[in-house]
């Protein structure tokens, strides 16, 4: 990995690339383009974690401390930027983690599974036996003691499709997504509009401090995301 200078004024922004850049060989092509797509709204909100999104967080804390069988499900681009974090959020809440892939390989999942295992967490998914109904192909498998047993289903960097189906299933579903705009956004019962690796030590941090909130309305954060936009650009 080539490091960016520690001055530069985009480190963090840089960084995360060349993580992603540097797993390429586990991180589908098209993460990337994703990942360029959170990069732009996270300008629109000043790379920031702004009020709406610590409701959020806050809610998604009470929801992983009520949940009898909390999941993260983790992609390429989640454990290529935050394996740590990842592994710190699951020794806090005691959830598991699960590799389930929208582009899925066996070559991916065992890649991701081996990366998560370097950080101390041993990840489901290898041995996937069960299906999320109403997907097709690859992008259907999943863990029957994993995201099939699950009641709550933390799913950052989301595909709106495969969040509908999650919903569907009954689960309760948090996603961290930093477009309040996509279907994911829109379908989830929590959206953290947060990027990754700034979100998810807060989560920790409440988890540990079990500083969550009760009354949460995800169509009401979403609009009061927009707006704090809006008046970033007005202003
Ligand atoms: P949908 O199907 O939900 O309408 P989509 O087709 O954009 O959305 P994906 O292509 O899977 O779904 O994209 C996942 C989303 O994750 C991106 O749109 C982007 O906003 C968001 N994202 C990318 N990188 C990050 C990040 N580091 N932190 C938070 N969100 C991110």
């Amino acid at each position: 990995m080539v490091l960016p200078p520690k001055d530069h004024p985009r480190y963090k922004s840089l960084l995360a690339r060349e993580k992603l850049v540097d797993a390429s060989d586990i991180v589908a092509k098209q993460g990337l383009i994703a990942h360029g797509r959170g990069e732009a709204f996270d300008y629109l909100l000043g790379e920031q974690t702004c009020l709406p999104a610590l409701s959020a967080i806050k809610a998604a804390c009470t929801a992983i401390l009520s949940a009898k069988n909390p999941v993260i499900s983790v992609n390429g681009n989640v454990v290529a930027l935050a394996a740590r974090e990842i592994a710190r959020l699951a020794e806090v809440s005691g959830a598991k983690v699960e590799v389930n892939l929208f582009h899925r390989t066996p070559e991916r999942v065992t890649g991701l599974t081996k990366m998560m295992k370097g950080v101390g967490v041993d990840a489901l998914g290898e041995n996937a036996d069960d299906l999320i109904p109403g997907l097709s192909s690859e992008r259907a498998k999943c863990c029957s003691d994993g995201i099939g047993a699950a009641d709550v289903v933390l799913v950052p960097l989301e595909d709106g499709d495969r969040c509908e189906a999650l919903v569907k299933m009954g689960k309760k579903v948090i996603t961290i997504d930093l477009n309040p705009l996509s279907r994911t956004a829109e379908t989830a019962h929590i959206t953290i509009v947060d990027e990754l690796t700034r979100c998810l030590p807060l989560l920790s941090d409440f988890i540990k401090e079990k500083n969550g909130i009760d009354s949460f309305d995800n169509k009401e954060c979403l609009r009061d995301v927009l707006n704090y936009i809006s008046d970033r650009l007005k202003s």
